[in-house]
């Protein structure tokens, strides 16, 4: 029998390696040189695999790679985002630091280890000749952080038709629950034209977009009731041009989220739906759901069923939960792929300062990838 442990554990030195290199070079989704230095990376480190490589090019994020093996019957997929959603600079603050049994930097957990682990994962199965036997595609995106607009259509044309579908974003708590469920996740812009006017001489001649959005604003929030699912946020606003002159312009962009497709919809119709409350003033509402939910289905359910009994052959209990956050999860199973996500990083602070992982913990994921991608 093969010690799947034994096997990652070998290999901790090039893990960590792998996983250091990557933080270092910082890749916010805004900066395409650093996502393409960083994808580049890993896909020299899998093209030494004997993987094919596709570059698919883009002008604005960081390019999207595909590398595939060719094998027997349907296609394995397994996707990660080398973006982050931390800014150039943040490294020389928050640094790669191994300590403590934990390993902090910006984007270890979200989701560089999950990358790093990957890559690890693979070059065990070469090495110790338990390479799949169905083809395998390895899709790395760099726009995940921003609701994977350039890279969706390229995600859902490679993973129709594959077997499964196995997304590398951290784990779920301490534990690192496998994520199960998640909501559809909506972005919206929602502007507000006003009229300009002196504020001194003649404000009677002007309309405030900035007042008459702070209406729209407490409506907007008020959608999310509590204990059912929908999370509504108001995360960016801005408007107005000088202290003394009345906005004629202002606007938010709102966060939205749901459970299930109906949900989502009627969220959608509400924004839409929006009346002015003072004279003169128009709104308009921009945007979508454009990540619809993840919904445990029965194959789902099946398949993390199947990787729960291989982790417990590992001596890991792995929980299942749902989640608020969106991921690339949603698009393969929304095409009917069953699909597995969290199966990266066990860490803490995904986004947030002290963002670090178990080190242990990526060693143990390591395992249970390389198993999970021979057995299935
Ligand atoms: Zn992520």
């Amino acid at each position: 029998m093969t010690d799947w442990l034994s096997l990652a554990q070998a290999r901790r030195d090039e893990l960590f390696a792998v996983l250091e290199q990557m933080v270092r070079i910082e890749s916010p989704t805004s900066d395409k040189a650093g996502n393409d230095r960083a994808s580049g990376f890993v896909t020299e480190k899998l093209a030494a695999l004997g993987g094919s490589v596709i570059v698919d090019r883009q002008a604005e994020f960081g390019d999207h790679v595909i590398v595939s093996w060719p094998g027997e019957g349907a296609p394995g997929f397994v996707i990660g985002h080398i973006d982050t959603v931390w800014p150039v600079g943040t490294l020389a603050r928050m640094g790669y630091t191994h300590n403590g049994g934990r390993i902090f930097g910006p984007g270890v957990l979200d989701m560089k280890g999950g990358i790093a682990a990957t890559v690890t994962a693979l070059g065990a199965l070469k090495e110790a000749g338990l390479w799949p036997t169905r083809p395998l595609k390895i899709l790395i995106n760099a726009d995940e952080e921003r609701g994977s607009p350039s890279s969706r259509p390229l995600i859902e044309s490679e993973v129709k038709g594959a077997a499964y579908a196995i997304v590398m974003e951290p784990g779920q708590g301490p534990k690192g629950a496998l994520k199960t469920r998640r909501k559809g996740l909506g972005e919206f812009r929602v502007t507000v034209t006003g009229r300009a006017a002196h504020a001194g001489v003649s404000p009677e001649k002007g309309v405030s977009a900035i007042h008459e959005l702070a209406h729209q604003i407490l409506r907007i929030q008020s959608f999310a009731k509590s204990g059912d699912g929908i999370s509504v946020n108001v995360g960016l606003v801005s408007g107005g041009s000088a202290r003394n002159t009345v906005p004629a312009h202002a606007e938010v962009i709102v966060d939205m989220r749901a459970p299930d497709a109906a949900r989502c919809k009627l969220l959608e119709a509400e924004l839409r739906s929006l009346q002015p409350v003072l004279k003169g003033a128009k709104i308009a509402v921009e945007g979508s759901f454009h990540r619809p939910p993840m919904e445990r289905t029965p194959a789902i359910a099946a398949l993390i069923e199947q990787v729960q009994g291989l982790g417990r052959e590992l001596g890991m209990e792995l929980p299942e939960e749902p989640t608020g956050g969106g991921s690339d999860a949603n698009l393969t199973a929304a095409l009917g792929v069953p699909t597995v996500d969290g199966m990266g990083a066990i860490g803490e602070n995904p986004h947030a300062e002290g963002e670090n992982i178990v080190a242990e913990g990526l060693i143990w994921r390591t395992a249970l990838l390389a198993r999970t991608l021979h057995q299935l």
